[in-house]
């Protein structure tokens, strides 16, 4: 069994109190690792060496931290398919998915971040022939990156590249649930000759490690990804000492599809953004808008394909749907599913217990699940599920749907399909929502501003954003006198 360490001062180590957790393998329901059950005393040991570190760092030069951030980019293509097994393996999810997604987008982060801090530009501001304002930018010193399981290495690269190409030293703490591919980063960094102290990986639990990380006086920044409630919990330990946030949040997205939308295309893609990773992506749409002409077409295509969708082993290469990434969360789903029934809702597929064979027996599926019949008001189209678990809901005119769409406290992603130009933008401009995609779906420039509005979060991630978001811009104002 796989026991995994601390990556404290560029070494791998055990925690100080030799404590373990288990590590699930969500696919069999077997324990196949242990993790470190940190406490303070490592939050302590990593910061201590992140400080000691941070001066060095932060004064090495802007090519030589890309040189190595290129470098940590080199080994995660390197190790790719041994970088997705280990993801598939923690988290449940399809390991094609892993392949084409997660790993790529990791190396992508640190390419990405590592190119991006050499064309960062400083501003000058001339008030008159005397008086020159010039800008530049410092690191902020030891920052923490929260992040959660359902996309792990490829969410904690984006906050881990950007925050050590700023030039700061970093205290990652990856969900406890899936750590497996933020230990294999560690090994990865100390292969690249990362510099000890700059990044350090603290594993535990949430409310015990992440909290006391959060709330340390050393910690200068916190950018987290997670779950609405943890966010506000963090922003009310970081708010006394003025901490920097940004915070990634839940999201209840919809997904809007007029009649006169690119039919197949809709479908297919809609397909995927309900189901994707078993709807465990913070970017899924969970609520389905389909104009009333459409409406009972698209719901007849719609439920047929979900049919057809394959449920098995993550690491058969056929398998579209894997397993959600706990015994808790499924009953979390399955709790929903069965409120929706009570809510008067119709189930038109899934909604029924997973059968599995052999290893997979254990193992925690739900199959994807579409309802119709809900009230916009309900709990199941207001609160946010992270399943396969999607309603399907119809509409009239571009105005009631919008009302509808922006009814929920979530101002994440929205999905917009219809080939009418005017249609497009009066809906995207409508929306209450920080990322909306027009006729594709997932489709990331990682230049652009990416976060939610309202209980989505705060702040934006991403190209200049999270560079800025990593350090602090300062003016200086500078009177030449006349000889
Ligand atoms: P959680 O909020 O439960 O946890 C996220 C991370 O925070 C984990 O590493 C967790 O550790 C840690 N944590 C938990 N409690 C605390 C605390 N009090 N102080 C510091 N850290 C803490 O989210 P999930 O992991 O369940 O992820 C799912 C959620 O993430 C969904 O709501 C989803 O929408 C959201 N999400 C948002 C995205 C976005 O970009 N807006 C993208 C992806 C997901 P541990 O796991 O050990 O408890």
């Amino acid at each position: 069994m796989t026991i995994l360490a601390n990556y404290i001062d560029g070494k791998l180590i055990a925690p100080l109190n030799d404590r373990y957790l288990p590590n699930v393998n969500p696919a069999t329901g077997q324990v196949y690792s242990q993790i470190p059950d940190s406490a303070s005393p490592d939050i302590l040991q990593a910061i201590a060496a992140a400080k000691k570190a941070f001066p060095i760092w932060a004064k090495t030069t802007p090519a030589y931290r890309c040189e190595i951030l290129l470098k940590i980019a080199d080994l995660i293509e390197k190790n790719h398919e041994k970088l997705a097994l280990a993801e598939s393996i923690d988290t449940g999810k399809p390991l094609h998915l892993a392949l084409q997604m997660d790993i790529p987008r990791a190396a992508a982060n640190f390419r990405f971040f590592a190119t991006a801090l050499l064309h960062q530009q400083d501003k000058s501001f001339q008030t008159n022939a005397q008086v020159l304002n010039y800008t530049y930018r410092v690191p902020l010193g030891v920052v923490a990156c929260i992040s959660p399981w359902n996309l792990p290495l490829y969410l904690f690269t984006w906050k881990i590249a950007p925050a050590l190409a700023a030039g700061n030293c970093v205290i990652g703490k990856p969900s406890e649930l899936a750590p497996m591919t933020a230990f294999l980063l560690s090994q990865l960094c100390i292969e690249a000759q990362l510099p000890a102290g700059v990044l350090n990986i603290v594993h535990g639990i949430g409310a015990k490690t992440g909290a006391f990380l959060v709330g340390h006086h050393d910690i200068k920044a916190v950018s987290f990804t997670g779950g609405t409630a943890t966010g506000a919990e963090i922003a009310r330990i970081a708010a006394p000492s003025f901490k920097k946030l940004s915070l990634e949040l839940g999201g209840k997205n919809p997904t809007i599809i007029f009649a006169d939308a690119p039919y197949e295309q809709a479908l297919e893609t809609t397909l995927q953004s309900a189901f994707t990773n078993q709807g465990q992506i913070c970017l899924c749409g969970s609520r389905i808008f389909v104009q009333k002409t459409i409406y009972e077409q698209f719901k007849h295509d719609f439920v047929k394909r979900t049919q057809h969708l394959k449920i098995g082993n993550p690491l058969d290469p056929q398998t579209q749907i894997g397993a959600v990434i706990s015994e808790k969360h499924k009953q979390k789903i399955e709790s929903y599913i069965a409120l929706a029934e009570k809510e008067g809702g119709v189930i038109l597929t899934g909604g029924k217990k997973v059968i599995m064979l052999g290893e997979n027996a254990n193992g925690f599926f739900v199959a994807p699940t579409i309802i119709e019949g809900l009230s916009p008001q309900c709990s199941i189209n207001q609160e946010e599920i992270f399943g396969p678990v999607v309603t399907l809901q119809p509409f009239d005119t571009w105005q009631e749907v919008v009302e509808q769409a922006n009814n929920t406290p979530y101002g994440l992603a929205a999905n917009i399909w219809t080939t009418n130009l005017n249609t497009a933008h009066q809906v995207a401009h409508a929306l209450d929502a920080g990322v909306i995609w027009v006729n594709t779906w997932l489709m990331r420039d990682l230049r652009t501003p990416f976060g939610g509005m309202k209980a989505s979060g705060v702040g934006r991630e991403g190209g200049f954003y999270a560079l800025d978001f990593f350090s602090e811009e300062k003016n200086i104002c500078l009177k030449i006198e006349n000889s």
